[in-house]
């Protein structure tokens, strides 16, 4: 714990609110009746606003329980998390759904678009449980699908784009609440790798305008398009490196695309 400040007649907040997230030893264990498993040992963690963090482990090293609990999907045994200045780690189910709803960006596996829903209805989903009003969804909508390069499929249903096309739209369904980050828990895992590779483009786009994302893992060269990594390893951070700009645009193989 850093030492307390408050009192201290800044009129600015204080530093600790450049950190959009900020976890204490948090730890998380899962019964399986008789065994006990340990998917997080105590982490400390903090992302600063704008940054790129990959979290990189393999298989079982504890990166989804990570992502659940920083997306307010699940609660930690032990420890605190910290979004955006607001301790969020005990709260209800029903404060957790408004964090969810109002603050966090999810890109997960799969897609999970609506079926019988056009791209820009997708998109305007979030909108619509937050009330936000038609014409403004529409609006904020369009913004996000232009940001990610699809506005002239706004019209189209999931299954008349293509897979790197769906991806997009839920990055755009992500960014539309403008959260305070956006989650994406191995994204590219069930990508074709040039479908894997325009997707980190789009996430590298969204990072260049400024949105704090925290992405999960395992594959190196896709860690490397973070601005730094944070090794996980049995449910603990076991090194980190920071990410040099000059290094991740190598890192963007140089494929057939420029989209
Ligand atoms: P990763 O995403 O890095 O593969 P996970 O966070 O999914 O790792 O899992 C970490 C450990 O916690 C694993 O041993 C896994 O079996 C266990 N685990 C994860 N979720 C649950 C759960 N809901 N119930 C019981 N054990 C779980
Ligand atoms: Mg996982």
């Amino acid at each position: 714990m850093t030492p307390d400040r408050t009192g201290a007649g800044a009129v600015n907040p204080p530093a600790e609110n450049a950190f959009v997230i900020r976890t204490a030893q948090l730890r998380m264990r899962f019964d399986h009746g008789e065994a006990e498993v340990a998917a997080l040992r105590g982490v400390d963690l903090a992302v600063r606003a704008g940054e790129f963090l990959c979290v990189m482990g393999p298989s079982g090293s504890g990166k989804t329980t990570l992502l659940s609990i920083l997306g307010c999907l699940a609660r930690p045994t032990d420890g605190d998390y910290q979004l955006a200045g607001k301790n969020v780690t005990y709260v209800d189910e029903r404060e957790a759904a408004r964090v969810r709803r109002e603050r966090i960006g999810f890109v997960f596996q799969g897609f999970s678009l609506v079926a019988r829903s056009t791209a820009l209805q997708n998109v305007e989903l979030p909108l619509a449980y937050a009330h936000v009003s038609p014409s403004e969804r529409r609006d904020r909508a369009l913004a996000a699908l232009s940001a990610v390069g699809l506005v002239d499929r706004a019209d189209h249903l999931p299954n008349q784009l293509t897979d790197g096309q769906q991806q997009r739209v839920a990055v755009a369904r992500a960014l539309v609440i403008r959260p305070d980050v956006v989650l994406a828990d191995e994204p590219t895992a069930n990508l074709d790798a040039d479908t894997a590779e325009r997707l980190l483009d789009v996430l590298g786009e969204v990072h260049a305008g400024g949105v704090t994302i925290v992405m999960a893992t395992q594959v190196r060269e896709v860690a490397e398009r973070g601005s730094r990594i944070v090794h996980l390893l049995d449910g603990r951070i076991d090194a980190e490196e920071q990410v040099a700009v000059s290094f991740r645009r190598v890192a963007g193989r140089s494929g057939s695309s420029t989209t």
